[in-house]
This record gives C-alpha cells, structure tokens and sequence, in this order.
C-alpha cells in the first residue's frame, strides 16, 4: 500500500468500503473554439484540464470557483452529458468511459445529477407524478398501482404532500420543484448524485431546507455526492471534503475543516475572504492578512503559463510565471493538499497528490 493510499484510507470521513465509489484520473475536456468562413480551429477552451480524485463511498466532495472555471463541464462529464476527451473514470468497479451506450443507459440508474434550475430541468407538460415515475417506467421497474405508489413513497422522502402528485410543476414554488427534481433523481435508487448548483436558485431559507432535505437522505439512504457550488457558506455547511477549482484546475483539496480553517493557497484564502461574516469583530479577524481577490478570470482559451493563479495572485514571485506547481500534502495535514510554489518552499515535504 502506497503512503498516499494509506493516508486516504486512515481518515476518509465516513467511508465504510475501501474502494472509492470514483476514482478520476487524468480527466480532460476541451472545446474546439473556430472562426472564419472555413470554420478554422484557432484553439481550445481547455474547461477541464487534467483533474484527478476519488470520492469516498458516503462522501460529499464539494467543487468551488468562480464562474467559468469548469465545474459544471467536469459535472457533465462525470456523468457522461459530455465526453472527456482524456483520462480514466472508475465508477462503482465499472471503466465508465469504456461503456458502450447500451451499457451506459444500463448504469445511468446508479448515477443521477440535479441540475441548477428547478424551473427549466422539469418538463412543463409532465405533472409531478409523472415527471417522477418516468425514470421508473423507461427502466422498467415499476408500473400501475404499483408505480404510484413508489412515486408517493418518493414524495414522502422528499417533504412533499401527496396531493402534488397531480399537479403540474408551474403550480408549485421553486423550493417545491427541486424537492420534485431531488425525489426524480432518488427513484432509481442512485449511489452517486451529482448536484450542479442545486440550490443557488432557491431563496436563502429554502436552500436551508434542501440541504438538510439532502442530507438527511445522505445518512438514510448511503447516497455519494459531488456537490458543486459557488457559495462557500454552502459548502463548508454541507461537504466533508473541498476541491477549489480554477481554470480547469485543482488548486487545494482537503478536507472542510482543514480548507475552511486553514487554507494554504492564495486563491482559497481570497475566496474565503469573499465570504460574509455577519460579526464586523469576526470578520476583521479572519480576514486579517489575507487579500482580497482582485481581476477578472483569465481565459480558459489561453491560460496563464506556470501558475495559472499568477496573473491575480498577491504572493507572485520568480518562478511562479515559470513552473507549474504540482499538488502537493501539506506538512502535517494528511489530506491537505495545495499547488503553491510558496508551499514548496516553506514546507520543504513534497509528497505529491496521487489517486489511491
Ligand atoms: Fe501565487 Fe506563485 Fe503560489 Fe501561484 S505558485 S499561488 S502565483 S505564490
């Protein structure tokens, strides 16, 4: 067993299984960018360049960034929407990549996504009851009698009253249809849910009652999440683990208490000092030595050489333009890990990041 591999195993949080559900390796997604009457490729967006993790069976791995970093094309391609163009994902023992689209649609049951939007990701002419009992039907596990009853079972999970079940999704609120999107992606009984900003669209008090609508399944059902969100607030309330994302890369991952308490890379302590902080006393101390985050994300087309964060970070110095720095474990944080030159010197323990 490799360093690594132990130290993942020693302290995932609440993995009982010692394989992880999935396991990334290499993952590349660029889109073709052309121009011209000849439609001449002039470049890539390179949206997802290179990520490789593993999340633990029970865990929810949370991805942040700004806008246009690639979390929601890492999403898309994790569950296959899009398709990588490089790299290697293990899912539940399955070469996901390698599946063909029969086996593919056979799978899709074990992997859901809840999409950013409640209002566009129903169809307006399903009502709840069929929206629900869809998945259901086309996977052949229910029909009749037997079919709503599952679909009233589901809406119960999910804190909706039976009588929704005949109503169409405009006659219900925004909280109301993510609950409905959340008991669409639970028919088929999933072991991976990817939420895509599932709760940025809700009114603050409603996005409180999703999430504790979704962990609750979590601890009921054993369910696995990647949750991606911008809102830090968010995410340090709901995930045990946290990768910070930015053009296309990981810049930390760790643990939440370990990113939230003590982030080691630039970018995360100028997001983290975005973050509001209704104390003026606390807020001053936290954001005591830390910068703010200044500039606009570089293109994704074109980006920085050497440290990406280069071009916006306050602690630039000689080699940072130059190199590119690796993922490396913070000294004494055995899940802690940070792409930072400055950590390279000052730590002076280069233990790279490898997937176990
Ligand atoms: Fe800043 Fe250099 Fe660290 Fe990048 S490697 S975050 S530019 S100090």
């Amino acid at each position: 067993m490799s360093l690594n591999e132990s130290l993942v195993l020693q302290d995932a949080p609440v993995s009982s299984c010692q394989s992880p559900l999935i396991e990334v390796q290499g993952l590349k997604k660029y889109f073709p960018v052309k121009e011209g009457f000849f439609n001449t490729k002039i470049g890539d967006v390179k949206a997802v360049d290179g990520l490789s993790f593993t999340v633990e069976h029970g865990e929810t791995l949370g991805i942040v960034g700004e806008s246009g970093c690639g979390k929601s094309t890492l999403a898309r391609c994790l569950i296959r929407l899009d398709e990588a163009d490089e790299g290697q994902i293990h899912f539940d023992g399955d070469d996901w990549l390698a599946l063909s689209s029969h086996a593919l649609q056979k799978k899709r049951a074990d992997m859901q996504m809840i999409f950013q939007n409640p209002y566009a990701s129903l169809n307006p002419r399903l009502k709840v009851g069929q929206a629900i009992g869809e998945p259901l039907e086309i996977f052949k596990r229910s029909g009749g009698q037997a079919l709503r009853n599952e679909v009233l079972i589901l809406l119960d999970m999910v804190g909706l009253s039976a009588s929704v079940i005949d109503r169409y999704p405009s006659e219900l609120s925004g909280g109301q249809r993510q609950r409905v999107c959340i008991a669409r992606a639970l028919a088929l009984r999933p072991k991976l849910i990817i939420a895509d900003e599932a709760v940025s669209a809700l009114d603050v008090s409603v996005q409180a009652q999703v999430l504790n609508l979704m962990d609750d399944l979590k601890k009921e059902l054993g369910l696995t999440y990647v949750f991606i969100a911008h809102n830090l607030s968010v995410v340090q309330h709901f995930c045990d683990r946290v990768a910070v994302m930015y053009l296309g890369k990981f810049l930390e991952l760790g643990s939440t208490e370990s990113i939230f308490h003590s982030p080691q890379h630039p970018y995360t302590k100028a997001l983290l000092n975005a973050m509001p902080i209704a104390d003026p006393q606390l807020a001053k101390a936290q954001r005591a030595g830390r910068h703010p985050l200044v500039g606009e994300l570089p293109s994704p087309m074109n980006p920085p050489s050497g440290c990406r964060f280069h071009t916006r970070c306050p602690e630039c110095y000689s080699p940072c333009a130059l190199e590119e720095p690796n993922l490396l474990q913070v000294e004494g944080k055995t899940l802690h890990f940070s792409a930072c030159h400055l950590l390279e010197s000052k730590e002076m323990k280069e233990i790279p990041y490898v997937n176990p």
